[in-house]
């Protein structure tokens, strides 16, 4: 049974988060109002702009963090009512999207130190089991899986075998399976259940460290993977047959830099070729479904090409609600990458 559809389920919602500076010597001056933001050079020494490039860019986004923008702030803005939704029985897919150390993983999981820092995903579980415990109407059910794709390849960082094993080589594949209904399975892709916070804490423990494990000796796997995260949520309703099933997804993606050809060796250009295009595949599923909502004549909606959005399938389009939060900082130095950012995000909006 699905929830009804709402306007807002249709759209998908871009957020612009500004990590604070690292180099305040060559900072480029944000300024945002109302959804718009503008970047400003800083000129050089001869007056002119860093790389020939313009003087400002303009990029429109439903909402935009500055460096000061907390993680309970950000929490509230842009997730809260997507989790809820989940529980509703509306799918929910969160993205966090940028390149290398622009903050993703400090949005989706959070700071390692501070409790303050927490990110979405223990966000979202603490607010998931306090609605439950609050919801007496439905009996419901949580799973929780932790998938990383690299290089096209899926990997459980639930697996058990996954702190004995030295390389991403010796972990089992998670594979996809469709079935006669067309449905997508995910094989080998274990789903734990946990029935309160600290149960579904240690999940996501547990898989992020297995990301870091195979991170060593994987050249920085966790930076060059998708990481999703999935509570899988199943509600029956007290005295009826009626079952309801959602799915929520937090997604941090691999870093969106592009990768000079000339400065990598051989692996670094397999993984860039592997992210920018399913970087791109993602793009395109985005735009159809934009252009589907729009009413445009465009019916084939390409979630075959790629590993992601295969996964995400049940998830983009129709019963859901989406969220991506573009992450850029304000380095001079970075301003192209902080560009090519807002502008995939402008593409899919
Ligand atoms: P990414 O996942 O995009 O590569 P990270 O999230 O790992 O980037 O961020 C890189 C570094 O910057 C980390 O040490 C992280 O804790 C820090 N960082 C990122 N965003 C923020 C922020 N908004 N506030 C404080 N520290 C941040
Ligand atoms: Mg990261």
């Amino acid at each position: 049974m699905a929830a009804p559809l709402e306007d807002d389920a249709v759209r998908i919602s871009i957020y612009l988060r500004v990590r604070p500076v690292t180099n305040p010597a060559s900072k480029v001056e944000i300024e945002a109002d109302e959804g718009q933001v503008a970047f400003t050079l800083p000129r050089d020494a001869a007056g002119g702009y860093v790389n020939n490039s313009r003087e400002n860019y303009a990029f429109k986004f439903d909402g935009i963090f500055d460096a000061e923008a907390k993680q309970d702030v950000i929490f509230e803005r842009t997730s809260h009512k997507v989790v809820v939704g989940a529980l509703d029985g509306i799918n929910g897919t969160i993205f966090a999207y940028g390149q290398t150390g622009s903050g993703k993983t400090f949005t989706i999981t959070g700071g390692a130190t501070r409790y303050a820092d927490r990110g979405i995903i223990p966000r979202a579980i603490s607010l998931i089991f306090k609605e439950l415990s609050q919801r007496s109407d439905w009996t419901y059910t949580v799973h929780f899986s932790y998938l990383e794709i690299y290089n096209e390849q899926g990997y459980d960082l639930l697996d058990p075998t996954h702190e004995d094993s030295k390389s991403l080589e010796d972990l089992p594949k998670v594979t996809l399976m469709e079935d006669e209904d067309k449905q997508i399975h995910l094989r080998n892709l274990s789903a734990h259940p946990a029935s309160n916070e600290e149960e579904a804490l240690n999940l996501l423990f547990l898989g992020d460290t297995n990301r870091m494990i195979s991170a060593t000796p994987m050249n920085q796997a966790s930076t060059r993977g998708h990481c999703i995260f999935t509570a899988s949520i199943e509600a029956r309703k007290a005295g009826h047959d009626m079952v309801r099933r959602s799915k929520l997804h937090l997604v941090d993606l691999a870093g969106s830099e592009r990768v000079s050809k000339t400065h990598v060796d051989g692996l670094i250009l397999k993984e860039a070729k592997y992210i920018n295009l399913s970087l791109h595949f993602l793009e395109q599923v985005i735009v159809a479904l934009q252009e589907r909502s729009q009413g445009k004549a465009r019916s084939h909606v390409p979630y075959r090409n790629s590993m992601m959005t295969s996964v995400l399938r049940d998830s983009l389009g129709g019963n859901c609600r989406t969220v991506m939060i573009a992450t850029v900082n304000t380095s001079a130095e970075q301003l192209e990458e902080t560009i090519s950012t807002c502008r995939f995000a402008q593409r899919v909006a």
